[in-house]
């Protein structure tokens, strides 16, 4: 488990929190069925309440926050 107490402010912990959970593999990150605009790898997303989207691509790592109607949506942002 990271320390990010570590990290200096508040956002750059979020930031750090969300990156990380987007890279961890979790059951709750849903397959959209669009794939990653880079590396053509498909891409998860998971939904932070009112519209927030967060869209993750394990093999280049690289997380989006978006805001979207549904998880295609906000994947359709960032990849094709
Ligand atoms: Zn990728």
């Amino acid at each position: 488990m990271k320390d990010y107490g570590r990290y200096g402010s508040k956002v750059d912990q979020a930031a750090h929190r969300i990156f990380d959970f987007g890279m961890s593999g979790d059951p709750c990150l849903k397959e959209t069925g669009k794939l990653c605009e880079k590396c053509n790898d498909l891409l998860t997303a998971f939904y932070h309440e009112e519209r927030l989207y967060s869209v993750h691509c394990f093999r280049c790592g690289t997380v989006h926050l978006v805001e979207a109607e549904n998880p295609d949506d906000a994947a359709a942002k960032v990849g094709w």
